[in-house]
């Protein structure tokens, strides 16, 4: 193969957002991706293959420092983690930016503020065809524009836990979702978080990103193409070659530029496997910092009434997200999960018989609350050779705590008399981030603000591994909406010479 302009490593939300926002420049762009697109089988809407039997899994171990060696969550698939994602595209709050002290110390501050951000948020919000409302949420920062569509619909014992909520005076709103539920219900009546998407109902790094940036005939995605390390000039300045295996067959590419979207972990081994002391890593910082934010599924049961939700996930509560209600500090955000089922339920609650989880699950509305994950510099992923060695330090589980502690409260004052929490598997990485993190000074982040390593010119990191915080929502739009930034500053920089 020609060595193009630009090689991407990775189609997950960064990879394929930044290359839908190269798309048109003129630059000849190799996307390399590991995996293979995922196509429509029966395991793809069964409950039992996807949570029993792990069957999109990958067949790949990780080990944990001081714990058993583990089988992770995080998916390899052109589109990366968001081909089973819950589409849940939340912009972070504008307090989310600055510098904020949680119980468990301080959140940083982005190199830059929302409202520099704010129009590549819009952009994103428009390619991922995000369904929501404004004026509901307090927390929710200015918008430019519109969403484009509105809201998917709540559910009929949906539409009554927000009734159930305002009458206590709190402010329920629409997730923001990049959902088409008809198109999605047309493929199978289940919920779409968790579930693998092989059409457009869910908008994803392949549906809705891959799909502009491949229309522009200079972009080409190679699948099957496994990337084990980068290789720098002999002064180390510049990303020189990228090495990786294709068909069991050794590969070599030489672009002008690279951009590392692999995912946080990924990337960060990468970096790390590619040379003694890592790559980009003069800060030491390769690897550190990683998050993951801090949540657990809380289960509102109100043996009286079924819940006959199909897909649940419409309503979220952020009337706690910058403050414990006391004008205390932040505790997180709550959003519902999509609909639990008795299967669901055994893959995590494995000793309880099959017919209570299954009257467990038809009678309950079931939330998921997420605090926010302050950066550590122990809290790292490491490599062991080829393999993957993650050391995740949780922090602020004071927020957790205190959120579940709140929302027990009002959801029995909705009504529901029994409420079950369980903090999720810390062994499912999905909002991973931080472990190769921008910022404005070179001795404390490998990236500047644009996510150019500070060490190589032509090197960009540009996926979950940027955010320098985890905030307490959803990461994808946010990584989106910077891939969108990052493409529009290289096409004025690196391809306007
Ligand atoms: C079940 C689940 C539900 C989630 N729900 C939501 C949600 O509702 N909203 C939200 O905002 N976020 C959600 N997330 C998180 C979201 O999916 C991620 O934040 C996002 O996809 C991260 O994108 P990324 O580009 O950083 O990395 P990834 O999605 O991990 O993409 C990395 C890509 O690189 C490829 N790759 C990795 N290593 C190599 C290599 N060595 N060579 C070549 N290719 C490689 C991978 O196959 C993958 O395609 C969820 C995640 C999961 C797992």
């Amino acid at each position: 193969m020609a060595n193009p302009d630009i090689v991407i490593i990775g189609s997950g939300i960064g990879g394929a957002t930044i290359a839908a926002g190269l798309a048109g420049s003129g630059a000849s762009i190799v996307i390399l991706e590991r995996g293979e697109r995922l196509t429509p089988t029966p395991e793809t809407r069964s409950t039992k293959s996807i949570f029993l039997d792990g069957y999109f899994r990958p067949k790949e171990m990780w080990g944990e420092v001081g714990g058993q060696p583990f089988n992770p969550g995080n998916y390899y698939f052109v589109g990366g983690n968001s081909k089973l994602y819950g589409a849940v595209l939340f912009r972070y709050r504008k307090e989310d930016f600055f510098e904020m002290a949680h119980f468990g110390g301080v959140s940083p501050a982005w190199p830059f503020s929302y409202d520099e951000f704010e129009p590549w948020y819009s952009r994103a919000e428009q390619l991922f065809n995000v369904r929501g409302a404004l004026g509901d949420d307090p927390t929710e920062p200015f918008h430019s524009q519109p969403y484009p569509f509105p809201p998917v619909p709540d559910e009929a014992p949906i539409a009554r836990a927000r009734a159930e909520l305002t009458g206590l005076g709190l402010h329920p709103s629409s997730l923001p979702l990049g959902v088409d539920i008809e198109a999605w219900l047309a493929g199978g009546r289940t919920p779409w978080d968790a579930f693998p998407n092989t059409g457009v109902g869910k908008m994803d790094a392949e549906s809705a990103s891959l799909a502009v940036a491949l229309k522009d005939p200079n972009i080409q995605l190679v699948t099957g193409a496994l990337v084990e390390h980068l290789e720098t000039s002999p002064d180390g300045k510049a990303i020189d070659a990228i090495h990786y295996h294709r068909n069991g067959e050794a590969m070599t590419l030489s672009p002008k530029l690279v951009i590392l979207s692999a995912g946080a972990i990924n990337s960060a081994a990468i970096l790390l496997r590619s040379a003694p002391g890592g790559l980009a890593n003069s800060s030491d910082q390769v690897g550190r910092n990683f998050m993951n934010h801090n949540s657990a599924a809380m289960l509102a049961i109100d043996p009286r009434r079924v819940n006959g939700s199909v897909y649940q996930k419409t309503l979220s509560l952020n009337d706690y997200y910058l403050s414990d209600g006391n004008g205390g500090k932040p505790l997180g955000n709550v959003q519902l999960l999509g609909k639990i089922n008795g299967d669901i339920l055994r893959s995590s609650v494995k000793l309880a018989p099959k017919f209570a989880l299954d009257y467990m699950a038809r009678h309950a509305v079931d939330w998921y609350l997420m605090c926010e994950d302050l950066p550590d510099p122990e809290s790292r992923i490491m490599v062991d050779g080829a393999g993957i060695v993650m050391q995740w330090r949780r922090t602020n589980m004071q927020s957790l705590t205190g959120l579940a502690k709140v929302m027990r409260e009002t959801l029995r004052a909705c009504g529901y008399p029994i409420v079950l929490s369980r903090p999720f598997d810390k062994r499912t990485p999905s909002h991973q981030c931080g472990t190769v993190r921008m910022g404005n000074d070179p001795a404390t982040a490998p990236l500047d603000p644009w996510c150019r390593a500070f060490d190589h010119r032509n090197l960009f990191v540009v996926d979950g591994g940027f955010l320098p915080n985890s905030a307490a929502v959803n990461p994808a739009l946010s990584i989106a909406a910077q891939a969108l930034r990052v493409a529009d500053h290289i096409c004025k920089t690196d391809l306007a010479a």
